[in-house]
């Protein structure tokens, strides 16, 4: 057995009982100013925002809340947060929400300390000064965003496209799953569906290694009886399951940091960007020709996740199929196209098979065509 592994993550992540005032002090450490970044409704329907500005109010930390991010956060809005944080001259930032807004806060803390870059320009310039401290809160149970160090924005063009390094870690997580249990039905779903996608991908791809494989499966074992669960019914989680789903994202999260994602992510954008597809639901409706294609290259480890999870393709398979029910059409045009576009996606190299732009657009035709 090669139990070698590398593990880098500079993320101070905290949880447990009562957490944020619990670490009050690593606020009043970060200065006296802060912008919080968020979305319209997550962050006050949590009760997330409520908590931290009560904080603040009583450490006397002045703050300012841009909430102009949306789903699939465009770099133009994470531009304009960076420039807010640099005009009230703010120490640090807060980040609340799904992935998105995660996501987001990420990217204007990079903007607010390097004011040459522009929009689009934070995919190709150097980043020269240090970002601002970053603090995440997360509401939702997927992205994982809170630990990894990758962001997912949406250029000028629309296309999504993701960045990361060591310039997009957060300082500190607050890991509270309480501030998950707003999600209604339709989000918890497809946060966990990406949550799984992220453990299963990450776990065979050719950078996995022993550690990140002991998250992966972790992490599978906690989602795959509750998403079963929620199918069946049609119910929203427990408190005690929501948590499960919360720690289940971060674990995930966690392997995902070391393997990243393969073509069922890479695939996925395209269907969110035209067709408007929650996140978790587009990545999620390719995961069952993923797993086909990690059966064929290492049929050990894919038993032994099918295992863990206590489950066999079929019924994933049709799991999966009750969740991703989708009423458009991809048109031969938008699949030529999407064959283009994914020649170079780095995802497919990623991916445990030579599964390659050619096979993802046959398969696109076999699922959107019917
Ligand atoms: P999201 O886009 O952040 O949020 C989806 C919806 O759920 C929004 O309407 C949001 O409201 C709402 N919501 C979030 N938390 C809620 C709560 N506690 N109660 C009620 N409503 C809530 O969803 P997400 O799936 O977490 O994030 C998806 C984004 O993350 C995508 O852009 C994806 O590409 C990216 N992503 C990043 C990584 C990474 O490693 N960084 C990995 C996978 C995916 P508001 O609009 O008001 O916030
Ligand atoms: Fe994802």
């Amino acid at each position: 057995m090669n139990c070698a592994f590398n593990f880098y993550m500079p993320v101070n992540i905290l949880s447990g009982e009562d957490v944020l005032n619990q670490n009050k002090s690593i606020f009043s450490e970060l200065g006296k100013k802060c912008l919080i970044v968020t979305g319209k409704t997550s962050a006050k329907k949590s009760g997330a925002l409520d908590d931290i500005t009560n904080l603040f109010s009583e450490l006397n930390i002045e703050y300012e809340i841009y909430d102009e991010i949306t789903e699939n956060p465009l770099t133009v809005d994470c531009y304009n947060g960076g420039k807010l944080a640099r005009d009230i001259s703010a120490n640090f930032i807060v980040g609340i929400g799904g992935g998105s807004p995660l996501d987001a806060a990420k990217a204007v803390c990079v903007y607010a300390t390097n004011e040459n870059i522009v929009d689009d320009d934070i995919y190709t310039t150097v980043v020269e000064n240090s970002p601002l401290p970053l603090v995440l809160i997360g509401t939702t149970s997927g992205t994982g965003s809170e630990v990894s160090g990758v962001s997912v924005l949406t250029r000028k063009d629309g296309r999504k496209q993701s960045i990361g390094g060591k310039n997009y870690y957060a300082k500190y997580v607050i890991a509270d799953a309480k501030y998950t249990y707003s999600m209604p039905y339709s989000v918890t779903v497809s946060t966990a569906l990406d949550a799984l996608c992220h453990a299963v991908e990450s776990m065979f791809s050719p950078r996995a290694d022993f550690l990140s494989i002991k998250f992966s499966l972790l992490s599978a074992k906690m989602i795959y009886p509750l998403l079963d669960k929620m199918n069946k019914t049609k119910e929203l989680p427990s408190e005690e399951e929501r948590n499960i789903l919360y720690f289940a994202s971060l674990y995930a999260g966690f392997a995902l940091n070391k393997g990243g994602t393969g073509f069922p992510h890479g695939m996925g954008y395209a269907l969110t960007e035209d067709f408007n597809v929650p996140h978790g639901l587009a990545c999620a409706v390719f995961l069952p020709q993923y797993l086909k294609e990690a059966e064929k290259a290492d049929s050990d480890l894919y038993n032994k996740l099918m295992n863990t999870m206590n489950t066999d393709f079929e019924s994933l398979n049709a799991l999966f199929c009750d969740f991703c029910l989708f009423d458009f059409t991809v048109s031969d045009e938008q699949i030529a196209n999407y064959v283009d576009r994914w020649a170079t996606l780095k995802n497919f190299k990623n991916s445990p098979t030579a599964f390659n732009n050619e096979d993802a657009g046959i398969l696109v035709k076999k699922l959107f065509q019917k």
